[in-house]
This record gives C-alpha cells, structure tokens and sequence, in this order.
C-alpha cells in the first residue's frame, strides 16, 4: 500500500486514526516519534497544546516559542519550546507556509461577546481542551496559549491581528519530531462564525509513526 498521505514519514506507522468534525483528541507521543497531522478537506484549523509526559506542569509556551526564534509564525525547522525553555519538538515538514501562534482557542465566552449570545450553545475549542486535559487529571487552569495549526492570522504593519481565509488545502499537512515524551492535545476546531474553518468543520487525520525515513 503506497498511501501518499504517508509520504516522507518515517516507515513504522504506530496510530493512524481520524479525528472527527469538532472533535478533541489527545495521545502519547514519544522522544524520536513524528507526529503528522493532516489537514483533509483544506481549511481547517487544529488548536493544539503539548504536556511534559514525565511532569506536566511543563507544557508548550508561545512566549518562549516566539522568543526564540524571533518570528511570530511557525514554519518547517521551527523548535517548540515549553516554559521551561526547553525544546520539546521541532516542525520537521510542514507542507503549508506557516502557521499561527497568537489566535487562541475559540470558548463559548468569546463567541458570545464576538458574535452574539445565540452562539452560547455552540462546542467550542476550550471544551476540546477541557474533555481531553480531564483524561490526564488537568483542568481549566492548565490551558495555556495554544499553536493553531493550518490557520492563517496575519499580522498587519501596525500590530492589528486578523483572523481571514486560510491558506491550508485539502491534503496538507505538519509532521511534528518529538524532542520528549509528549501528551498532544487536540482541538479540531469547531468554529462556525469565522472564516477559520471555512465555516464548515471537517474531519482531520493523525499519524504517529517512527524508525527511519522511507525511501
Ligand atoms: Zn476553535
């Protein structure tokens, strides 16, 4: 089976799995392991938080991120760093241009004061972020700024942030190299009032594999 969704990833596949239309999706990922995330149907953001799996009071931070490598936007060889300063994996492919580091998680409270109290019943990526974190004993407190992967969030000249069309496409993906024993946390975001998901969520694809490269 030569499945080009499986291109350039290292041969041993460990977990190859779909994650539903809004749905939230967390796992183990080891040092050495790559970790693909593929975007299926185009334009679909996937929030995205990582915990220390030996202490995870040590999780992914955009501040230290962005510190680091000096630039607001991830892209291939970006290393993602946690609050301890410590490089917990790297991009080691990424077939969109960049991704966001600023956008956030959607909630139920932002909806409402963005875009109206009807949208107070509507899932949300905190919720993701919540059902998930509650698998590993964490809890509101321990959400943190999150990587929006497949999301376009320019920034203009003056500082003002957008949120617009995405730039992702059916088929596109973002291979993360573990640099430590991970929890990924996942958000297949289910936002519906902006354009972040071309208004329509749709289902996203994960893929653990490890060993060498394929030929
Ligand atoms: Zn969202």
């Amino acid at each position: 089976m030569n499945d080009p969704a499986l291109a350039g990833l290292p041969h041993h596949i460990l977990l190859d799995e779909t994650v539903a239309a809004r749905a939230p999706w967390d796992h183990l990922v080891r040092a050495g392991e790559t970790l693909r995330i593929l975007d299926l149907e185009g334009n679909q953001a996937v929030d995205f938080l990582m915990y220390a799996a030996e202490d995870d009071t040590e999780r992914y931070s955009a501040q230290d991120t962005i510190t680091a490598q000096g630039n607001i936007f991830l892209r291939r060889s970006s290393v993602l760093m946690s609050n301890e300063g410590r490089p917990m994996a790297e991009i080691s492919a990424s077939t969109v241009a960049y991704h966001d580091t600023l956008g956030g998680a959607c909630s139920c409270e932002s909806n409402t004061l963005r875009y109206g109290h009807h949208t107070k019943s509507q899932h949300a990526c905190v919720e993701n972020f919540l059902i998930s974190n509650a698998r590993h004993g964490r809890t509101k407190r321990d959400i943190v700024s999150n990587i929006n992967w497949f999301m376009n969030v320019p920034v203009e000249p003056d500082g003002t942030l957008g949120i617009v069309d995405g730039i992702s496409a059916a088929g596109l993906y973002v291979d993360l190299r573990m640099l430590m024993d991970v929890c990924a946390v996942i958000s297949n975001c289910p936002q519906i009032n902006n354009p972040c998901n071309g208004f329509n969520p749709t289902p996203i694809r994960v893929v653990i594999a490890s060993g060498a490269a394929r030929a």
